[in-house]
Parts: structure tokens; sequence; C-alpha cells
């Protein structure tokens, strides 16, 4: 009889491999103290499967650390550079590129040369270091993400969507000329990895234009957006990746981009944009940033790794084998009844901690709980994405976001089914005692992205 099943595999094999250290109960729950509760701050040679992010995390081909090797490492006009250039003009369609080290380099930037004290930047859900950069240049950041995206059990398709209500609620306020740009992200990293529509983007291209405001993406996970363009939206289930994501960036007018998550490199990044005297002052400023214009804080072999990446991330092949991994482990994690943000996202499983632990309140951390609590069990390595990423206002109150998940983020091309497995069962044991499990106090916090250095103690 045939499988009733049409399965995907990996577009690749393994050619070499990193062996695991593996922890007692006694040695983790040590690690986890000795980290204060704090996920960020345990030393990763104490965890078992790493699923604190997808940055910077993937394996690269044997043709990107072929790459490595032809770093042209001048100071000025590195080859490197020129191939970079050339690759971010042929996939993403933009003219002008300014390399970083890294995203938050070329939000640094772009926020310093687009945003005004006194502006408003509008955003489908904020990202952590987006907005504090955007509230650094004097920017005041506001959410007009659907509603839809607040809800961890909507199962609307596009939930990074932008509502053009509440965008037009505030060109009605402040007025269209403190709008320098719409920053919109492709995938929506804190609402779960949900995407944007093509047809959301195509609205709200039309609607800006005819406001004089801008669209500056944040691309960093743009191919992984494309799949469920293509997967989920009518009329794109014949167009490649490649196609889908060069339509994206063509209703916009420049990005950011982190190459630690899509293009699949250890580090790396840019700024890309359409507009010269945009570009122009961007130049100027990434030599105080990052380093000449030509290297932006990168070595050419990163560059050349980098290019060589974004290449391979828009193979249709690889996305429907690094997708196809995260629905494989979100689906294993339904069967257990363990909540999960849904529709599932690109880029990892979203667990809902406040329906996991609904008898903690959100002031003892209900998801940095959770996240510890996960570690113990098995050394899965994952984070909070709930309050206290969230950080607090200008004022000094505490953010206090719907949302309260624990992220099981999933590095592309590293771990095996086998793994996603052993994640789904130790979530599910965690699961299974969820009643006795008590919140936790912050004895220590730091004054800025409190969540990457914060530190607990049990209540
Ligand atoms: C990672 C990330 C960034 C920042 O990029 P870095 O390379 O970590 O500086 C910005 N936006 C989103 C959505 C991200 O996921």
């Amino acid at each position: 009889m045939l499988p009733n099943k049409n399965s995907w595999a990996e577009p690749y094999k393994i050619k070499m491999v990193e062996l695991l250290k593996m922890t007692t109960a006694e040695q983790r729950k040590k690690a986890l103290e000795d980290a204060g509760y704090n996920t960020f701050l345990l030393k990763s040679e104490d965890v078992y499967i790493d699923l604190l992010t997808d940055s910077g995390t993937s394996a690269m081909s044997d043709e990107q650390w072929s790459g490595m090797m032809l770093g042209d490492e001048a100071y000025a006009g590195s080859k490197n550079y020129y191939n970079l250039e050339k690759t971010v003009q042929d996939i993403y369609g933009y003219k002008y590129l300014v390399p970083t080290h890294q995203g938050r380099g070329a939000e640094n930037i772009l926020s310093q040369v687009m945003i005004k004290p006194g502006d408003i930047v509008p955003g489908n859900m904020y990202f952590t270091t987006t907005r504090l950069h955007q509230e650094l240049a004097g920017g005041d950041f506001h959410d007009v993400i659907v509603d839809e995206a607040h809800d961890s059990a909507s199962a609307y398709p596009f939930k990074g969507n932008i509502d053009l209500n509440k965008v037009e609620k505030l060109v009605q306020e402040y007025g269209a000329a403190r709008i320098p740009y719409i920053c919109v992200a492709v995938t929506v990293n804190l609402a779960g990895g949900q995407p944007v529509s093509m047809a959301n983007l195509k609205e709200l291209r039309a609607y800006t234009q005819e406001k004089g405001i801008k669209i500056m993406l944040d691309m960093t996970r743009i191919a992984e957006n494309a799949y469920f363009i293509q997967q989920k939206e009518e009329g794109y289930r014949l167009k490649t990746i490649a196609e889908i994501v060069n339509e994206i960036c063509s209703y916009t007018d420049g990005g950011t981009f982190s190459g630690k998550k899509d293009a699949l490199v250890n580090i790396g990044g840019f700024l890309a944009l359409n507009d010269w005297d945009v570009f122009e002052e961007a130049r100027n400023m990434v030599v105080v940033y990052e380093g000449l214009h030509t290297y932006g804080g990168l070595a050419g072999r990163d560059m050349e790794a980098m290019a060589i990446g974004i290449r391979e991330s828009v193979q249709d092949a690889h996305m429907k084998a690094r997708i196809g991994q995260v629905l494989y482990l979100g689906e294993q994690m339904e069967a257990f009844g363990i909540p999960i943000v849904k529709p599932i996202g690109g880029h990892g499983i979203f667990v809902d901690a406040k329906q996991f632990l609904p008898h903690i309140p959100q002031d003892d951390f209900p998801a940095q709980t959770l996240a510890a609590e996960i570690y113990l069990d098995a050394g899965i390595r994952t984070m909070e994405r709930g309050i206290v990423s969230a950080g607090r206002k200008a004022n000094g109150e505490n953010y206090y976001p719907n949302l309260e998940l624990v992220r099981f983020t999933i590095p592309r091309r590293v771990y095996t089914q086998a793994h996603m497995d052993v994640i789904a069962e130790s979530t599910a044991r965690v699961y299974e005692r969820r009643k006795e499990i008590k919140g936790l106090k912050m004895v220590y916090e730091p004054k800025y992205l409190r969540f990457f250095q914060a530190r607990f103690q049990p209540l």
C-alpha cells in the first residue's frame, strides 16, 4: 500500500558534525541557578538542544565555507563587497547597499538618517532593537499591526498584516510630515514569525504613496515570509520564492537586514536603499559606526558567505524543508495538547505561557519561568518573549504585552527530526507537571534590553 503522506526531506546531506555534551538534572539545576534563571545567561556548553535563537546559529553550506576562503580583505573596494552588492540588487532589487556588522547596525544608521526628534514611526509590532534605535533617534514607535496578531488563538493566516485604519488614524492625529516611514517587518518576529500578505503590502504602498510616506522593510526573514505567501495567498502558488521576495521589495523603499537569519551566516547585515539622498547620508554615517562603506564592520569573507547564503535562502527546496521542520515540531506539540501560537510561524514555535501557566500572574514572569523549567527537564534552551522582553516605557512603567510567550526557535539546517521529537516530549513532561510550577522575581534589571541580562530568583 502506498503511504498516504508526501514527506519532505532536507535538500542536503551532513558532512561534519558537532558533538553535544549531555548533562544530568543535578548539573542543569546548578547551571540555571548560576544563570539567574535567565536562559540568555546559560553557558552554551551546558545546553543540549539550543533553541534560544535562529540568529547566527545556522549551518553554512560547503559553498559558503568555500566562499570564506575567497575573502578579499582589502580595506577598501573588496571584491566581496561588489559581489554582495550585485546579490542584493539581483535578489531584492534594491539599488544601493550599505553593509553593517549585523541588523541593528543598519537600524541605527537608518534611524539616525531618517528619524527626527518628535517623529512617529508606525510598525507591525515592535522588535526590541528596532524600536530602541527609533526611540534613541527621537522617534515614537506606534504599533499598527492587525488585532489578530495579539490574539494567540486567532488562526488568521497573515497575522503580520498592517491595519490601514490604524495608520490612517496616526496620519490624522500627527500629520504625514511627522511620519518618515512605516517599518514593515516580514515576517513579524514577536508575533510568532507571522507573515504579511502581498495584498496588504500593495494596499499599504498605494496609501503611503498618496501621503508621501516611505516604507522600510525589516527584511530579516523575507524569504520565510515569501514561503507563506506562496503557500497561502491566492495567485502565488506557481511563483518561486525568489520571484515573491523580489515582488515584496518592489513595494518598498529599502530595508534593514540581519544576515544572521534568512541568509544562513553567523554574522552580517546591511541596509539597502533605493533613494540616493538617504543612501548618501547612510554611507557617510556607516564610517562612524561600522567601518568603511565597502565593508561596514564585516570581513571580506563574511560578505562572501552572506552573498552565497542569500542566494541559497531563496531556493524553494530549502524553504520547504526549513519551514517543514518548524511545522513538524508544532504539530508534535499540538498532539500533546501544549498551547502554541497559531498559525505556526516561520522560525519557531511560540508556546503560550499564559495558557500553559494560568496560575502565574504576568508580574511573576510566566514565560521566563516556563523557559527555565524547560531547560531543567532536558537541557533545551528557549527564551522568553513576554513582559521581560517588552521592557519599560520612557516613564518607567512596564509594558504589559498581551502575548506572554516562550520561543522555541529553530536554527536552519542544524537539528534533525529526532531532535524535534525530543523537544516536543520534554515540553510535554513539563506540561504534565505545570500546576506545581511557581513564578520568579526579578533581582537584577539592566537599563536597556533587560531580557538579555536580567537575573531572577524563584518565588
Ligand atoms: C534579529 C532581528 C533584528 C536585528 O538583527 P541583529 O542582526 O540581531 O542585529 C531586527 N529585526 C528582526 C525582526 C530580527 O529578528
